[in-house]
């Protein structure tokens, strides 16, 4: 369907207008003020006029086909509207009023009575539920709040909420950016959030798109659009509440406990080049980055400062988050000490006060630091305000001519910042002088900063896609076609070794004679398990005993293994004992893989072991794995530091682990189709380079996985 009817009308009908109030006037208000020059028409049976306009008795009688119908009445009268809207040939609608699928059943009813009328027209909808549409550089609204100063709203934001108020929100300061198009999709009964983003790729007046968003309603379109956005140089800031709409079936796997829809939908984002925001404050501080004339090509900030204590709080909350601020060097160090005098801590943030010389230390500061090859982007943090009420008036332009003359003589064209130290204050004066030059203020040590990494993370782009480690494998997959819907330990090993991975030595034998026998052979002490397909969770079943130091701690384990599984509703048929080595050294972490009805498979990673649950500490990536993926999420748990060396132990093998790793995402990509969970857990990671051994592993098929 093409909105342009929908966002962009040459002709608007109002069903419900009256001079009294409500939304219908207020849309009239605005086409006044907006300056539209199409047809307005004003439907009512009860006036000859509405706001000194002619007003129509039905929407039968319009003079013309109109682009867009304005529905101002209650939920209940919009049907029998519809068929008229349609009858007359209208090419699109907004709904605003509520009560429809939000509320449940029979608003649902309703909605899809609507809908369904709609889509055999062809006609996209905006709503219900929703507040309109501005679009302030094609002068035309159906959005319904009084618009005050037009001129004020045009920029270059796209913005798609499923919210109204968020939209209210974006468009409650306007100081940094203006609006290309501002969309309230409510609940998006036929127009939905990824059709506007479409529809926004192709607008030549939309530089980058703000999104709410609760709900994702078709994923593979939704992914396509981010990719499609990503590759015409327009980011996509994304602020997720919900997730999508499909329900998630039952879990076997600790994986799939951990990786919720939420998470996933985050690792989506970044795996398309969304930017991914978690609040308002966040959003604006990215969307007035993107009103710089250049933006910062990649992560490293510098922070210049006046100030040796805000240096120590931005450095503080710069390491919390995770911010690249890289110390000065040693000859820039040397450069910046000859003219400013002693500098504190590591030079960045980079207090430059020095010897106090404020006119001559700054702008050097900033040279020095735009030299820099690990530097992106450059911040001079200055507080001020729209009403000052102490300081030296002159500073505040002072402080903008000094930024523009850097920024102008920058080498690289690096992008130059003013930072104040909290969100939302700002100088408007200053705001004006620096977007004159193609530069912004930006606002809060936390998410000012935080938006130039994540544009510095957007400009680099994703990492190159990784060549395979492990080769496809054919019995792997006969394994998949035997329509097994869970695998055990023992099988699903064999299909894992058959990637490269390291198992452990072991037996699978069903007599005390074999269990004895299979110890001998690998060596005590030893491990013994009870296995079965339908054992996923062993040691909740009491089925493991380790650390088996000699053959007669192995016969007591058997017998009390043996009991335990006697004492099952039934014993299956396919239970038998696993005698393994038992692993002494090494640092127990998991990997898993799990799959999100909309999104697909994603792998884990998380140390912890048994409480990872409890603990939540894991890095997530959808699957296939990008180079570089599987090292970055080990070293983003913060469980990683056990990997590390720690108290006189040998570091472990990160090197095999993130091997391991790999080859687990090729198992899973080489058989996505059958591939419902796998769980690795534990792996144990030895230390120097001893390698990593999986010690438990379980693989849930899809073949019976319901869904
Ligand atoms: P479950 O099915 O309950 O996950 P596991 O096989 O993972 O059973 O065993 C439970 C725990 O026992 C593991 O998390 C690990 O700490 C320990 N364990 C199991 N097998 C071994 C082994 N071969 N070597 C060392 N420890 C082991
Ligand atoms: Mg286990």
């Amino acid at each position: 369907m093409r909105l342009d009817p929908l966002v962009r009308p040459r002709s608007v009908a109002i069903v419900g207008a009256t001079d009294r109030g409500g939304p219908g006037r207020a849309v009239m208000e605005s086409l006044g003020a907006i300056g539209f020059t199409g047809a307005v028409y004003p439907v009512n049976p009860k006036y000859p006029t509405v706001l000194n306009t002619t007003c129509y008795p039905s929407l039968t009688d319009l003079p013309e086909a109109p682009d867009v119908v304005v529905f101002s009445i209650r939920n209940p009268l919009i049907p029998e509207q519809m068929r008229l809207a349609v009858k007359r040939g209208a090419r699109s609608a907004v709904i605003y009023d509520s009560g429809f699928a939000e509320l449940g059943h029979d608003g649902a009813k309703l909605q899809d009575e609507i809908a369904s009328l709609a889509r055999e027209a062809g006609m996209p909808i905006c709503g219900p539920n929703c507040m309109g549409i501005l679009n302030p550089p094609a002068r035309v609204t159906t959005y319904k709040q009084n618009i005050m100063d037009p001129a004020a709203i045009v920029g270059n934001v796209g913005i798609v909420s499923q919210s109204g108020s968020v939209c209210i929100g974006l468009l409650s300061d306007l100081r940094r950016f203006g609006v290309s198009l501002s969309v309230s999709a409510g609940n998006e009964a036929v127009t939905r959030t990824v059709d506007y983003i479409d529809y926004l790729i192709d607008d030549p007046n939309t530089k980058v798109i703000a999104t709410f968003t609760e709900t994702v309603r078709e994923p593979e379109r939704y992914v396509a659009a981010l990719d499609r956005a990503a590759d015409a140089g327009k980011p996509v800031v994304v602020i997720k509440v919900g997730r999508t709409e499909r329900t998630q079936r039952a879990i076997t796997s600790h994986t799939g406990g951990l990786a919720g829809s939420s998470r996933v939908f985050s690792e989506l984002l970044r795996a398309h080049r969304a930017i991914e925001v978690n609040d308002l404050d966040e959003m604006t501080e990215v969307l007035a980055v993107c009103q710089g004339e250049r933006w910062p090509k990649g992560r490293g900030i510098s922070v210049i400062t006046g100030s040796g204590g805000l240096a120590e709080l931005i450095l503080d909350n710069a390491t919390a988050i995770g911010l690249d601020m890289p110390p000065l060097s040693k000859d820039e160090r040397t450069e910046a000490e000859r003219v400013i005098g002693r500098i504190t801590g590591d030079g960045n943030p980079f207090d430059a006060w020095g010897n106090g010389n404020y006119a001559v230390n700054l702008p050097h500061a900033m040279a020095v630091v735009d030299g820099s090859d690990r530097i992106d982007a450059i911040c001079y943090c200055s507080d001020t305000s729209n009403d000052p009420v102490i300081g030296h008036p002159g500073r505040v332009l002072e402080n903008v001519s000094m930024l523009t003359t850097a920024a102008r003589n920058s080498q690289k064209q690096k992008p130059y910042y003013l930072l104040s130290t909290r969100a939302g204050v700002m100088n408007r004066r200053q705001v004006d002088a620096m977007r004159q030059e193609g530069l912004v203020v930006i606002g809060g040590t936390r998410q000012g900063l935080a938006a130039l990494d994540r544009m510095g993370r957007w400009s680099k782009g994703l990492q190159p896609s990784r060549p395979r480690v492990a080769k496809p494998n054919a019995q792997v997959t006969g394994e998949f076609k035997s329509g097994r819907r869970m695998v055990n330990e023992f099988d699903a090993k064999r299909m894992l070794a058959a990637y490269g991975m390291t198992v452990t030595r072991e037996a699978r034998v069903t007599t005390l004679a074999e269990v004895v026998q299979a110890a001998r052979r690998i060596g005590y002490p030893v491990v013994l398990k009870a296995v079965s397909d339908e054992f996923a969770h062993k040691t909740e079943l009491g089925v493991v005993a380790v650390n088996l130091k000699n053959e007669d701690e192995l016969s007591e384990a058997f017998a009390r293994l043996n009991e335990r599984v006697a004492k099952l509703d039934s014993r299956p048929a396919d239970a038998a004992f696993l005698v393994q080595e038992f692993v002494a050294d090494g640092i127990e972490v998991f990997a898993g893989v799990s799959r999100d009805p909309d999104f697909g498979l994603s792998l884990a990673f998380g140390t912890g072991g048994i409480a990872i649950e409890a603990i939540r500490d894991f890095a997530l990536r959808l699957l296939p794995l990008r180079e570089g993926d599987a090292e970055a999420m080990i070293a983003e748990t913060r469980g990683a530091a056990l990997l590390g060396a720690v108290r006189g132990r040998e570091a472990a093998d990160v090197k095999s682990l993130a091997a391991c790793l790999y080859a687990l995402a090729d198992f899973a990509c080489d058989h996505a189709d059958s591939v419902a969970e796998i769980d690795l857990n534990p792996i144990k990671v030895l230390p120097g380079q001893r390698g990593c051994i999986v010690v438990d592993a379980l693989i849930v098929t899809r073949s019976n996985a319901g869904t």
